[in-house]
């Protein structure tokens, strides 16, 4: 038995094989490479009973994860994050109430850290001493808190209106940080021309192999969670897409394993309509995306014009029978108000996106009302502006302006 039974890296269009114990970027077609396993021996040699011993984190997932060498972990503690059912926030009558996966609860309070835990790992492993990153601030978060753990140095460029927690977080977590002024694409661009100058490593989405392996773990943890049985229907706030590959490929490494079976989920790309270069691309029958223009909205995460792994999105809706809707900030913002006030669940935007094309495409006949559904809520609702408190009371004449409580609207 193995801790690992990953074998090499192939290139994501060429099929073409890369020795996955050096460091590697993209492939020499200028693709993503993703890691392969030797499935059919971990079929013989492990169960999926035994890994649901295991303690509920991260790491439990190690075969199928692509480091060798458990000494070499960096973490922070990857725990399993929980589905909590959105029982009183509005929905279609008759529907079963979808559950949100809960992502907050990871370092760095988003899911960011499954991928950058796993990337930070291996790039240390591998011999990398200095890793840079365009990031619209989760990521960055992430990088900056695990490269401070393996005591690597870490290079974060921002577009200048990403969150200003996720400003300071980075850098109170010791890694240079700047404000750019363009957008996460304008970002790439500095980190790939100071590549070569200041010996960096590319940790950019999909420019690496491992954030990918470490973002799947979501898709193997609901299968966990769930019994083996998944859910009908997943939406995903797509931004690079990382998640939703990853998940796709998770699914697909399972049901090789025999450990789970068909159908799959069907997956929902969740965009804002300010920045939708997916939904577009999804809708006219494209292959791949082309860049969105004056890419605009509140939820920062998937604030991205142009995905290097495009193609594997949309290859992943297409082959689960999903599709990719995209919402208004104002639905986005109405969604975050609802699920807070209802249930209890402080969501990020990018979250409540999901929850906003949940209600759309229940309306809109695109789901069935037994559909287990399961929305992603990817990073911590306090990690981003909240309207201001404008009531107050003076202690001389309390209760003089009435009491009351908020308005559930509708
Ligand atoms: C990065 C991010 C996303 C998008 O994730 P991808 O897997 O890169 O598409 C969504 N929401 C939040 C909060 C994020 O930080």
């Amino acid at each position: 038995m193995r801790y690992s039974y990953a074998t090499h890296l192939e290139c994501s269009v060429g099929h073409d094989r890369y020795d996955i114990r050096k460091l590697q970027g993209l492939s020499a077609a200028g693709k993503p490479l993703l890691a392969r396993y030797d499935l059919e021996a971990l079929r013989r040699e492990v169960r999926r009973e035994e890994i649901a011993r295991r303690p509920p984190n991260l790491w439990r997932w190690h075969e199928l994860l692509p480091l060798e060498d458990p000494a070499r972990i960096v973490s922070l503690g990857e725990v399993e994050t929980p589905l909590i059912a959105l029982s009183h926030s509005p929905r279609p009558a008759g529907f079963r109430p979808p559950m949100v996966k809960d992502e907050a609860r990871l370092p760095t309070g988003s899911f960011k850290a499954r991928g950058l835990a796993v990337a930070v790992s291996m790039a240390k492993a591998l011999g990398a001493r200095r890793l840079a990153i365009p990031t619209n601030g989760n990521a960055g978060a992430a990088m900056a808190a695990y490269a401070a753990r393996a005591g690597l140095e870490a290079f974060c460029f921002c577009p200048d209106d990403t969150p200003e927690i996720n400003l300071s977080e980075i850098a109170l977590q010791g890694a240079a940080v700047w404000r750019v002024n363009g957008l996460i694409n304008d970002c790439a661009r500095l980190v790939e021309s100071g590549k070569a100058k200041f010996g960096w490593f590319d940790m950019s989405t999909l420019k690496e192999p491992y954030r990918i392996e470490g973002k799947k773990t979501m898709g193997l943890e609901l299968a966990a969670q769930t019994d083996w049985q998944l859910p009908d229907v997943v939406f995903y706030p797509t931004g690079g897409g990382t998640g939703l590959i990853g998940m796709w490929k998770a699914w697909a490494e399972l049901t090789a394993l025999g450990w789970i079976s068909p159908p799959l989920p069907r997956l929902v790309a969740v965009q804002a309509t300010g920045c939708a270069p997916i939904v577009r691309a999804f809708e006219s029958g494209a292959r791949a995306a082309t860049a969105w223009e004056n890419a605009r909205t509140i939820a920062a995460g998937i604030r991205v014009p142009a995905a290097l792994g495009d193609f594997l999105i949309l290859e992943a809706l297409r082959e689960s029978g999903g599709f990719a809707l995209a919402v208004s900030d104002s639905a986005i913002e109405a969604a975050r108000q609802q699920v807070g006030l209802r249930d209890g669940l402080l969501l990020s935007p990018e979250g409540a996106a999901t929850y906003a094309a949940y209600l759309e495409a229940a309306a809109g006949g695109r789901l069935r009302a037994s559909d287990h559904v399961v929305l992603f809520n990817c990073a911590s609702g306090l990690k981003y502006p909240m309207p201001a408190v404008t009531a107050r009371m003076d202690v001389r004449a309390p209760f003089a302006a009435g009491i009351s409580l908020p308005s559930p609207g509708s």
